[in-house]
């Protein structure tokens, strides 16, 4: 069996008092598209911070064998790890050739940052079409397509995506979601973070359920979408 790329044990994140995250465990493999579901509130978001090290957190993540707790975010980016945040943390004036720019900050390679870029304007030509524009002034579905072509600007080996759905009109969720499919299908190993679970079953390959900071279901996408409790819960029925 291959060793899985990112391995999280006993995972645990609080905000004073309030226990968010309560000792999870799950893994994601090199190629796989794993995502994680739950209502409002159910810790998904604390879940992808404490992987980054942007809030306080205990438990052992390792990625690729080694362990990451505790590192600084910066450190913990180098290794590969990058996150499209919800509200998508974009650089509002700057353009977003700047913006895309600033997504290879960590690299040094020339050629292939520029082949990247000739790849993110093709996945996203609406981008290509947009490149001298202020980030600020691009729609929201703008905003979360430059939001992920920016984090693979920095050719992660796991993207994080916390809500890439969030707050868009149903066109531009499909075709947010045609392209997380299709950046998927190039082999990038991605853990996506949806409330909107009838979009996340369909594309990803495997699944867990959060509720209330706790992992309740996991299993195969195809799978949990034909669970009875999952159908009630998660996917209107
Ligand atoms: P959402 O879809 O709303 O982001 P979520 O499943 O991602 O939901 P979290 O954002 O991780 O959930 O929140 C889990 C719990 O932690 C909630 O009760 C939330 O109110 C609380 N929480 C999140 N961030 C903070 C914070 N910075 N300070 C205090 N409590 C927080």
């Amino acid at each position: 069996m291959t060793s899985p790329l990112l391995s999280v044990h006993g995972l645990k994140v609080a905000y004073g008092g309030i226990h968010a995250v309560r000792g999870i465990d799950f893994e994601v493999t090199k190629g796989e598209l794993v995502c994680l579901i739950g209502a409002n509130g159910a810790g998904k978001s604390s879940t992808l911070k404490g992987l980054m090290g942007l809030v306080p957190h205990s438990g052992s993540i390792h990625f690729d064998g080694e362990r990451v707790q505790h590192a600084a975010t910066h450190a913990i980016v180098a290794r590969g790890l990058a996150l499209v945040p919800e509200g998508r943390g974009i650089f509002g004036r700057l353009t977003v050739a700047e913006n895309l720019d600033m997504g290879a900050y960590i690299r040094n390679d020339k050629p292939g940052i520029k082949a990247d870029l000739a790849r993110a304007y093709e996945l996203f030509p609406r981008l290509a079409e947009r490149r001298a524009q202020l980030a600020g002034t691009l729609s929201g579905g703008e905003q979360q397509m430059l939001a992920i072509a920016r984090a693979m600007m920095g050719r992660p080996r796991l993207l994080l995506l916390d809500e890439p759905s969030m707050g868009l009109a149903p066109l531009m969720v499909r075709k947010i979601y045609e392209t997380i499919a299709t950046i998927a299908g190039e082999g990038v190993t991605i853990l996506l973070v949806e409330q909107n679970a009838n979009l996340a079953l369909k594309v990803s390959h495997r699944a867990y359920v959060m509720e209330s900071g706790a992992i309740t279901l996991s299993g195969p996408s195809a799978q949990l979408a034909n669970d009875p409790q999952v159908r009630a819960a998660y996917l209107g029925e």
